[in-house]
């Protein structure tokens, strides 16, 4: 991160300074860090306007120790038109490629455009939507004045990881990542959290399938909390939610474990938040549902960033998880759970909506048989 270069000239406690080499920096708070930056910075550095050019070429100039006619020098050698590989007379088309050519860039743009023609596999709707989420965030500008992020924002990069609960996950970690303002409060990183077990309904409903999908578990069970350097900031946004951490707290204080603090969820900012960058942090929510939160950057917002506040959360990075299709169709992703089932060619066996009605009840709706029947959240629902 962008803190070692400015580490050297200070020994403040606020900025971060590697505990862990490559792995995760001391303790900062972010707020002062952020402060620290503004003020070692001058205004144009972290200014969201754009520099003119006669402006960047003084100042870039200036830097070089390049005289003017260097400069001009330069300016032609680097000129985009120094790039164009088509006679003057003629308009340039960036979707001519020369024949045979050498360039690298030519060669992985023939590349591109061979593996967009029909006949051959084009790009799964998974890519084209992590593309999609890059070039949203690029400098991207708001409609309206008051939905600009600031000059001197702070930028805070976050990993979520998905609970560990299949084997596999031990091995790799899927995550997503998402961009947060320093003035988020940690309740919008929870809402922006996608998670099956938000999602799972609870109970049997093979006697009344349609009922189903009114319960969700993130509507009744609200408590949660995330845990950073020995707080555990609670949700307290609703009158249902539950100091979930509180059992922790009072076990930790009978075992020699050091004291643990509370602060609400809802009433911290990240710029409030004492945190390492690079060090696991905890997201707790269904009672047990526990994914790792690592920050792995903490920066100033620059002109080339989504200046759209309202598009932050950004997500940047969504893993992708294989979806469990319908044992009898093959087709359509997992809606329903049966065990116990007669019909099934498995115990337990997973049905999409479509195949599960067709299957185990007649055309006015009654039961047919016996089976009990689960309503199932595949883990890829959210790809
Ligand atoms: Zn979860
Ligand atoms: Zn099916």
């Amino acid at each position: 991160m962008a803190a070692s270069s400015a580490k050297a000239a200070s020994s403040s406690d606020n900025i971060p300074d590697y505990e862990y080499v490559d792995v995760n920096t001391k303790v900062f708070h972010i707020d002062s860090f952020r402060s620290e930056w503004l003020s070692r910075l001058k205004p144009e550095d972290f200014s969201h306007k754009q520099e003119d050019d006669d402006v960047f070429d003084a100042r870039f100039a200036k830097e070089m120790g390049a005289d003017a006619e260097t400069m001009a020098k330069l300016k032609a050698i680097c000129s985009l038109d120094s790039l164009c590989c088509h006679p003057e007379d003629q308009r340039s088309d960036a979707e001519t490629v020369p024949p045979n050519s050498t360039l690298k860039t030519l060669i992985q743009r023939k590349k591109k455009q061979d593996l967009k023609r029909p006949q051959k596999v084009s790009k799964n709707r998974h890519d084209l939507y992590a593309d999609e989420l890059e070039s949203l965030a690029l400098s991207r500008k708001p409609n309206d004045a008051v939905d600009v992020v600031p000059e001197g924002e702070v930028i805070l990069t976050i990993n979520v990881y998905y609970p560990a609960v299949y084997d596999k996950f031990n091995h790799n970690r899927p995550h997503m990542t998402l961009l947060m303002l320093g003035s988020h409060n940690l309740t919008q990183l929870r809402d922006a959290i996608c998670c099956v077990s938000d999602l799972q309904v609870c109970g049997e409903f093979s006697n009344t399938p349609d009922m189903a999908p009114d319960f969700i578990s993130k509507d009744h069970f609200k408590s949660a909390f995330f845990f950073f350097e020995g707080v555990f900031y609670i949700d307290m946004r609703f009158p249902e939610c539950q100091d979930i951490s509180m059992t922790t707290i009072e076990w930790a204080k009978t075992h020699n474990f050091p004291t643990y603090s509370q602060a609400k969820m809802e009433d911290t900012r990240f710029v409030d938040l004492k945190v390492k960058v690079g060090f696991p942090y905890l997201y707790c929510h269904q009672g047990d549902c526990e994914h790792l939160v690592i920050i792995t950057d903490v920066r100033l917002a620059h002109a080339n960033d989504c200046l759209d506040k309202k598009l932050y959360p950004l997500l940047t990075h969504k893993h992708r998880v294989s979806t469990q299709k319908c044992a009898v169709c093959h087709v359509f992703i997992g809606r329903w759970l049966t065990t116990k089932d007669q019909f099934a060619p498995s115990d337990p066996c997973l049905f999409c909506n479509k195949c599960f009605q067709m299957l185990h009840y007649d055309t006015e709706g009654n039961k047919l048989g016996d089976f009990l029947a689960y309503p199932y959240v595949d883990p890829g629902a959210f790809n």
